[in-house]
């Protein structure tokens, strides 16, 4: 019955695939066709719509964690995919979660001020009233703390701005500095402020980045009112995300805590997010010099950097409860290889209403869920099994998918084909971020979705858009390159444990670009703000069903897995000319400073009326050993070849025990040690970096000892990482040797 089903969507839906292209990439002629017929079935489920009515209902009240409208939503999600015929359950973790039980700031001195700290509602917007059930705005992890200092502005508050402050003469310690928020991570702002020996942090969004410089404000706009505060989470994730309390294991109940005084990632001075109207009287108090043009925000007075005359009060204290966690997981079991699983997940928790961040994602993934069951009732059977997961507890440190990662780490190790996140959705272009290994099957199946404004595929608009956006010298490579390239993923979002912990192939996608939007984990992230500015008519959940949707049953149902691996060892060999590039300009940057020392640079520059420390004199670095990491590449790379060229004469036929072999692929590029100083984080290639936060380093080992100048360590990491890199070429040239021989050149 079934297969008369299928041989019926066949005929009528793509007899024409048949002829007109090549079969999709590990798929037998035949298998081809069912899956291409399959697949535009379910390309017709998904309706803008339920994606509306989906948001409207979750997020019509705060749902944080421990949060009641938090379970609510929960338990909503379980019956609604228990309504689509699908074997839903809820896994419960309990994590360390704090909340505010106070928080002061204060300026002292002869102007005395006392910051609101509150987000008033808007008129019009039904949701932005419900004050009794929003978080306060703070940030998650921050230590309790009682400090009275003076004030410093440090930028944007990275490693590079305390150096500008140097070169000034001003040293923040035993200071509250103030940084802006942008260009690194939130959380790395205090950590280097303690480094550098600050008590206190303030974070401000100034109108530059999301306010009035950049475009209207809500409600006229869809940018930061001045009384709008960003709330996150400040905890040290590059160290390791999930329950500050049990690393490297699930939450669940019985396991053994880590005392909270012992907790590292905790930081190690309080940190408050703030609103520019708030910041305004405390930047209008800082003295001492002007700041450099760069340092510039958009507030309508001049910058100085400080320190104020005038003390700022900053106390903080929390509630470390251990709070619920609730992820929604489906289970849907593979026909012919259920030993074998496909992962897909988006996260429901939210700083406050959330409609964009993450209900724009979860709405969509829901309604994914609801087309999949529907395909089910039609007789579609996935060949290996299919897990969808809606994680609680994102916000705060990604909780809910690392506890679950955590408290399953051998059955994913063991089963585990990739795991596809989204979070945030909105208007615009495709973009996805991951692991090479499916950058190929990425492009592939993004050809076949439909963007909803130009109708052309969505893979061809990301392209062109590319081409719009690059710099002249790298135009000609999107253009002749087969595959678009993707960025390599840091952290942020719920796919870190399966990529950085467990090595498990991942992707992070969605659509934007043509929205501004600055409402970020802010109370005014609702259904009002988003229907009126984002993706209104929900034409791009719609895309975002469509894709990711395809992108679980193309791999679900694949007879050979469809990594490929030139593309693999294309980027490895980029990020290695990257690396040498790199340790030679630590070269040649320490020779030109130590050359204009000795030449009299920095006296000449002397200002009698500012202050101007040069810089100190540095030992230039040695030259690396990367020849291991060179041999390794090239091996890859011919490894890899033969491998794509016996995969493509192949035609989707899959020896017996290849695709665990190819599953293993993505577990070789990780090491049981870790990386230096932080063994949580396994990926080779991939991790957020210590000092950046979200944003990622490549062949992390390799290059963050470059650039914390440890040579000996550089040098035990190109080890380390040649040896995986050799082990994946082995990997693949017997995998080559299992498939059919393909004639010699
Ligand atoms: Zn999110």
């Amino acid at each position: 019955m079934r297969l008369a089903i299928a041989a019926a969507f066949l005929f009528a839906f793509t007899a024409h695939a048949v002829d007109a292209g090549p079969a999709l990439r590990g798929y037998t002629p035949e298998h081809s066709a069912t899956e291409t017929s399959w697949e535009h079935k379910y390309q017709a489920l998904p309706e803008s719509d339920h994606i509306r009515e989906n948001m409207r209902r979750l997020s019509a009240r705060p749902h944080h964690v421990g949060s009641p409208y938090d379970k609510d939503n929960a338990e909503w999600l379980l019956a609604q995919l228990k309504s689509f015929g699908l074997d839903a359950q809820i896994e419960q973790f309990t994590t360390l979660f704090p909340t505010p039980k106070s928080r002061l700031v204060e300026l002292e001195g002869p102007e005395p001020f006392k910051a609101k700290l509150q987000e008033p509602p808007v008129p019009g917007d039904p949701t932005s009233d419900q004050q009794s059930e929003q978080l306060p705005t703070y940030n998650a992890y921050s230590r309790d703390g009682d400090v009275t200092a003076p004030l410093v502005y440090v930028n944007y508050g990275r490693t590079e701005d305390y150096e500008v402050l140097e070169r000034m003469g001003i040293s923040v310690k035993g200071a509250i500095v103030i940084a802006r928020y942008g260009m690194s991570w939130r959380g790395i702002k205090p950590k280097v402020a303690a480094e550098h020996g600050a008590v206190g942090c303030l974070i401000y969004s100034d109108p530059r980045d999301d306010g009035y410089y950049a475009g209207d404000v809500y409600p006229k706009g869809p940018m930061r009112p001045e009384d709008g505060a960003q709330r996150g989470s400040v905890m040290d994730m590059p160290l390791y995300p999930g329950d500050p309390q049990t690393p490297g294991m699930g939450a669940v109940p019985g396991v053994k805590l880590i005392p909270l005084d012992q907790v590292q990632t905790i930081t190690k001075i309080p940190v408050l997010p703030i609103s520019y109207a708030d910041a305004t009287p405390l930047l209008k108090s800082l003295g001492g010099e002007t700041v450099p043009e760069a340092w510039r925000g958009a507030l309508p007075f001049t910058y100085h950097v400080g320190p104020s005359a005038a003390k700022v009060h900053l106390a903080l204290a929390f509630n470390w409860d251990r709070k619920p966690l609730y992820d929604v997981i489906v289970r849907i079991p593979g026909a012919k290889y259920p030993d074998e699983w496909m992962i897909r997940g988006n996260h429901h928790d939210a700083w406050v209403n959330g409609a964009e961040d993450p209900i724009s994602g979860t709405s969509a993934e829901l309604e994914e869920a609801r087309s999949l069951g529907q395909l089910l009732q039609q007789g579609w059977k996935p060949e290996r099994t299919i897990i969808y997961c809606f994680w609680d507890g994102e916000e705060p440190a990604l909780l809910g998918s690392t506890e679950w990662g955590e408290a399953h780490a051998d059955e994913l190790r063991a089963h585990a084909v990739a795991y596809f996140n989204t979070d945030s959705n909105d208007r615009g272009y495709f973009y996805a971020a991951g692991s090479h290994s499916l950058e190929n099957f990425v492009n592939n199946v993004t050809k076949d979705i439909q963007d909803p404004e130009t109708k052309m595929p969505v893979w061809k608009r990301a392209k062109l858009v590319q081409i719009s956006q690059a710099p002249s010298q790298e135009r000609g490579e999107i253009r002749s390159r087969a595959d678009l390239r993707i960025p390599a993923l840091g952290s942020g979002s719920d796919f870190t444990v399966f990529l950085d912990h467990l090595g498990i192939a991942s992707l992070d996608f969605g659509y934007g670009g043509e929205d501004e939007a600055g409402q970020y984990h802010s109370i005014y992230d609702d259904f009002a703000w988003y229907t009126k500015f984002e993706d209104t008519n929900f034409a791009y959940g719609r895309a975002l069903a469509q894709t990711a949707g395809t992108m679980v049953m193309r791999m679900a149902d694949a007879d050979l897995l469809p990594f490929q691996f030139s593309d693999l060892a294309d980027t490895v060999h980029l990020y290695l000319t990257q690396l040498k590039t790199l340790a030679q300009q630590k070269r040649d940057e320490a020779k030109e400073r130590d050359r204009e020392v000795a030449e009299g640079v920095y006296k000449a520059l002397y200002d009698p009326k500012k202050t101007m420390v040069p810089p100190p004199e540095e030992a230039i670095p040695p030259y690396l050993n990367f020849a291991p990491l060179e041999q390794a590449s090239d091996d890859l790379t011919e490894a890899a070849k033969a491998f794509d060229k016996a995969y493509a004469a192949a035609d989707g036929a899959a020896p017996a025990g290849l695709n665990p072999e190819l599953i293993r692929s993505e577990r070789l590029l990780t090491t049981a040690q870790g990386l230096p100083g932080r063994p949580w984080f396994q990926h080779l290639l991939y991790a957020p970096g210590l000092y950046t936060g979200y944003d990622v380093k490549t062949i992390p080992g390799v290059r963050e000892a470059i650039e914390q100048k440890q040579w000996t360590l550089a040098d035990q990491q190109i080890g380390i990482v040649s040896a995986a890199l050799e082990h994946e070429a082995e990997l693949l040239r017997q995998a080559t040797r299992t498939l059919p021989a393909t004639p010699a050149e």
